[in-house]
């Protein structure tokens, strides 16, 4: 959920990580999504089915072993085997009343999303009745691509092998950082010797594609360790690396550690150090043949690796989505789940629809959102939302394009806009401006 946004860094000099986040990750910001809009996701259920847009498919495992002291998620870390099972069966029923839907019926999977939490928490044995359960509802036979998050402390030989035959094609591996003390110290439940092991297992499986997870400024971090993280990283080679800035958003524990304390700052790294930290793994990725694809992305072979999931959403797909807490869309409306298991649960078992907000989108908020979330990838072309919006960003976002250019964030050409590297490493902040004046909270330009 999005707060406030900072002043530029050219008018501000240190900027302090203070509670708060500014990762954009979907448009309008989830604060606008309201439970009085939740019978419009019914109504387009029972339309009939769109012959073009894509179809994707999120289950969302809500399980870790341990709470990351950094974690804004709802996880639960005390499920025995009866619990997951029963969250499981509520998945899959919620899944099958949505998929018989006019809208959903007969459609297949495009790409398929396992998030949380912890995918890897499941056993095999409870992977395998999950993902067959769910084939049988969304035929998975045309998937691009099968998504899939792990913790590298739950994965061993077996585990991976189950991962690899359910059909999992990209594994994302949350290694955060290779420093046991740091891992430790922001609650991370793996440790360094685990993510070599785990990673080995995988590249034998065969996985398409593997990405690992970094995170720049954990609590404790150091330049000189974080250098030899991104070296480590380079060492292994995976096909996809996705590097965040650390965040401390109000629900987490190291949250409640400042509140209790009374500090307004967090014992993270200020965003410039992080943005400095972002850039030198940029370099030193690319001196080693990877391409920077986003903001967060360095990729190897970017004509063979895509990101199916994110694009394809990005593009407008629809996303059935299951699980508590989850994000969906259908035909424009966005939709989340009740965020805690019981309600959750509870909604399921009466029969009806577990989800608590909803969001009618309009054509002028699909095309300020596509054109913002794109804008992640450091580089957009004018023709492609006067082709499918019959908008001109240019004409749009005058004066806020003008800034990103005479602040030295992009460079503006007769095609379209190109992201410097500094624009790029604080795009989240700089996105904020781009809101329709009825979604921001910071108005530079009314
Ligand atoms: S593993 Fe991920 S979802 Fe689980 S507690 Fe840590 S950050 Fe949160």
């Amino acid at each position: 959920m999005q707060t406030t946004l900072e002043k530029p860094a050219t008018e501000k000099k240190v900027e302090k990580t203070e509670a708060g986040n500014y990762f954009v990750s979907n448009y309008p910001p989830f604060s606008f999504w309201k439970p009085d809009q939740v019978h419009l996701v019914d109504e387009v259920l029972q339309r009939p089915a769109p012959p073009d847009i894509p179809l994707g498919v999120y289950f969302h495992i809500p399980f870790c072993r341990k709470r990351c002291h950094f974690c804004y998620f709802k996880v639960y870390t005390d499920k025995n085997a009866g619990e997951i099972k029963a969250y499981i069966d509520a998945g899959m029923r919620e899944m099958e009343r949505l998929a018989a839907r006019p809208y959903l019926k007969g459609r297949k999977a495009h790409f398929v999303y396992f998030g949380g939490g912890t995918p890897s928490y499941l056993s095999v044995p409870q992977l395998k009745d999950l993902s067959e359960r769910m084939k049988a509802l969304v035929p998975w036979d045309e998937a691009e691509e099968v998504a899939f998050e792990a913790e590298p402390g739950t994965l061993n030989e077996v585990k991976l092998t189950g991962i690899r035959e359910i059909g999992v094609t990209r594994l994302s591996l949350g290694v955060e950082n290779f420093d046991d003390h740091i891992l430790e110290s922001n609650g991370r439940a793996h440790r360094s010797g685990e993510i070599g092991k785990a990673y080995n297992f995988a590249r034998g499986l065969g996985f398409e594609h593997i990405n690992i997870d970094l995170i720049a400024g954990m609590m404790n971090e150091t330049e000189a360790n974080w250098k030899v993280c991104v070296a480590k990283a380079i060492e292994m080679q995976p096909d996809a690396v996705t590097i965040y800035q650390m965040e401390v958003p109000y629900n987490t524990t190291m949250y409640q550690q400042m509140k209790a304390e009374g500090k307004v700052t967090a014992p993270v790294a200020d965003w410039q150090t992080k943005r400095d930290w972002v850039s030198h793994a940029f370099d030193e990725f690319q001196k080693a043949g990877y391409t920077v694809t986003s903001a967060y992305t360095v990729v190897k072979d970017p004509k063979r690796i895509k990101f199916v999931y994110r694009d394809s959403l990005w593009d407008g797909a629809d996303l059935l989505s299951c699980g508590v807490a989850s994000f969906g869309h259908f035909g424009g409306v966005h939709y989340q789940n009740q965020a805690d298991v019981g309600p959750y649960m509870q909604a399921v078992d009466a029969g009806k629809p577990p989800i608590f907000r909803a969001y009618q989108t309009t054509h002028e908020d699909r095309f300020v959102r596509e054109f913002i979330l794109k804008l992640k990838l450091g580089r957009s072309e004018w023709a492609h939302y006067i082709q499918k919006f019959g908008e001109d960003p240019r004409k749009h976002f005058g004066p806020q394009l003008d800034y990103l250019a005479k602040e030295g964030f992009a460079t503006l050409d007769a095609d379209g806009i190109t992201l410097t590297r500094d624009g790029l490493l604080q795009v989240d902040r700089l996105l904020h401006d781009f809101f329709l004046p009825q979604h921001r909270q910071y108005a530079r330009y009314t």
